[in-house]
Formats: structure tokens, C-alpha cells, sequence
């Protein structure tokens, strides 16, 4: 038996190990996925001892450690490095590469639901980690994006990385996030995606964009997926944009994380499932 830890603190109750216990069980492999809580303090000692244990294939990695542990791997893949966190490890005879699949999770799922993304024009909300994931991914497909933070010089900070990059394609602009911003932003946008916790279980009432300037044809993408209806997307649904939940992105960076730890094609559709059952009955 191998087995696969989500690596936080504290952790309480995880939709990655719901999905991943699932997929596990459906293609019937000998892994399984646990919740380890470590703190700051012994993340060192975890990372040098347990996990590069044999019977420890890897982990899903959440805050706080999600950049710490950078410190304690053999390797970084290029993309974890460029987006400055890693998600997700494999113990590979106990040397450790780290990863990042938010930006591919997220990628994945804009496609499923726009088609390419080539020269599509996107409106970023939030300057945070999910954005620098998903603003690498999708800077070297788009051909603009404007991000916009409630942070001004945390955008301003996030475009001048991205354009750095030798994959950017993108033009990038930057603003602090208002509503004459929104508004001007939105008006020439094909995608919005909400990279803010807004709108997240308990604040369900909560949402970065004021619904009548959401335009219809638009499509926009919530990362937040507790609860999976949103209120930005129940108010972007009825002012005829079409709309995607961040449930997408969860299971499909679960899905990267799933390939590389086992080699294999992760079953999709049960890990959406296990977990919109499990998000349906518990916090909807
Ligand atoms: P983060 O690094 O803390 O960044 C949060 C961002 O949201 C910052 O830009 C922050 O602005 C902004 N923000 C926070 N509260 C706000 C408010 N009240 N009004 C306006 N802006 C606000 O967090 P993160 O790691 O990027 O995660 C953000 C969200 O992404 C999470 O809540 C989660 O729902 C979602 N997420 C989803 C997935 C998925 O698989 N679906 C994966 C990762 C993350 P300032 O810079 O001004 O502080």
C-alpha cells in the first residue's frame, strides 16, 4: 500500500482526499490519500524523515507550507519555481520533486468550457497565489489580460512577473479594483475568473463584481467551489453569461497530481462526482 498525504495546518475535512479516494478505489490501486497536519516548526524534520519513507509516493501540499517547503525538496519543476509554490510532491526513491498543478488545473478546465485560449481576453480579480498559477498558465495562450486587486501594487507586482517570463504572450495591464475598473474591463472581456475568496462558505453573500456589469456572452470562472454556486455565478448565469464552478480546477489539478504520482489516467468524472456529492450533502 502507498500512500499520498495532503500536507497542511491545521487540516480539517479535505475534498482532495474525497476525490483522491475515490479514484484510488475505482481503478482499485493499493494507495491511499491521509491528512497530515505538521506545523511550521517540524515541517523540516517531516520533509527529511517521513517523507521520503517508501511506502510514501508523495502529497498534496496546502497553506501554510505551500512555499516553506520549497526549502526542503531535492528539485523544483520550472513552473512550481516561476509561480513560487509547490502543490504537489513525488518521492521518487526518496528524492523529492515538487510541482505546481493549480495553473494546468485551472487551464484544463477554461478549455472544457471556452475552447482555446488563444488571443482570448481575460479579467483577472485577485493578485494572490491562484492568480500567479493561473496567470502563468494562461498569459502564454491569452492575448490580454488585466488584472485587477484590491491591492494595487500586489497586481502591478504579479504583471510585471508574468511579463517577464520568457512564455508571456499576453499584453498584461493592471488596476486597482473598483467599479469604473470592473466596469471598463469587462466590456471588452471574454473570461472573468474570481481568484478572490469572496463569495466562500461562511461569506456566501460576498462577490467582487457588482452583478449588472456582467455582460452576457461572457464566461466566467469562480475558483472559489464551496459553495459550488456562487453567488457570482448564480448572478453571471442570470445575466446570461455562461459560467464555471471551481470544482472544475479542483479535480483537475487533482487529476495532474494523480498522473504523476501513479503513472496512469485519473478517472475524472468519479473524482468530480465524490466530491460534488460530498460538497452537496456537507456545506451546499
Ligand atoms: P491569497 O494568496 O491569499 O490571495 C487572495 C486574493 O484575494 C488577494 O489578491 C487579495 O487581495 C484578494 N482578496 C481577499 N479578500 C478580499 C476582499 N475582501 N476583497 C477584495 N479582494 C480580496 O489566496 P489564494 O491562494 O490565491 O486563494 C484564493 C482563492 O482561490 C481561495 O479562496 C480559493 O477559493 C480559490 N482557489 C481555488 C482552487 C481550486 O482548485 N478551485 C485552488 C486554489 C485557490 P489583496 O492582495 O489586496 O490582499
Amino acid at each position: 500500500m502507498r500512500v499520498c498525504y495532503l500536507l497542511g495546518y491545521p487540516v480539517g475535512h479535505s475534498m482532495s482526499a474525497v476525490m483522491h479516494n475515490a479514484a484510488f478505489e475505482e481503478m482499485d490501486l493499493r494507495y491511499r490519500y491521509d491528512l497530515r497536519g505538521v506545523s511550521p516548526e517540524k515541517l523540516g524534520a517531516f520533509m527529511t524523515r517521513e517523507m521520503r519513507e517508501q511506502a510514501v509516493r508523495g502529497a498534496n501540499v496546502t497553506i501554510p507550507h505551500k512555499v516553506a517547503v520549497m526549502g526542503h525538496l531535492d528539485e523544483v519543476d520550472r513552473e512550481a519555481v516561476a509561480i513560487g509554490a509547490v502543490n504537489t510532491i513525488v518521492n521518487e526513491g526518496s528524492s523529492l520533486k515538487g510541482y505546481n498543478t493549480d495553473g494546468i488545473g485551472a487551464i484544463s478546465a477554461l478549455e472544457e468550457a471556452y475552447g482555446g485560449l488563444e488571443g482570448v481576453k481575460a479579467v483577472i480579480v485577485g493578485a494572490g497565489g491562484a492568480a500567479r498559477a493561473i496567470g502563468y498558465r494562461l498569459s502564454s495562450l491569452a492575448g490580454a489580460i488585466i488584472i485587477l486587486n484590491r491591492t494595487a501594487g500586489r497586481a502591478e507586482e504579479l504583471a510585471g512577473h508574468l511579463s517577464s517570463t520568457p512564455e508571456c504572450k499576453a499584453h498584461i495591464a493592471t488596476s486597482h479594483l473598483s467599479r469604473p475598473a470592473l466596469e471598463d474591463a469587462l466590456r471588452k472581456a471574454d473570461i472573468l475568473i474570481n481568484t478572490t475568496p469572496l463569495g466562500m462558505t461562511p461569506s456566501v453573500e460576498g462577490t467582487p463584481v457588482d452583478a449588472g456589469l456582467i455582460q452576457p456572452g461572457t464566461l466566467v470562472f469562480d475558483t472559489v467551489y464551496n459553495p459550488l454556486r456562487t453567488r457570482l455565478l448564480r448572478e453571471a448565469e442570470a445575466a446570461g453569461a455562461r459560467t464555471l464552478s471551481g470544482l472544475r480546477m479542483l479535480v483537475y489539478q487533482g487529476a495532474a497530481a494523480f498522473r504523476l504520482w501513479t503513472g496512469l489516467e485519473p478517472p475524472v468524472e468519479t473524482m468530480y462526482r465524490a466530491v460534488a456529492e460530498a460538497l452537496g450533502e456537507e456545506w451546499v
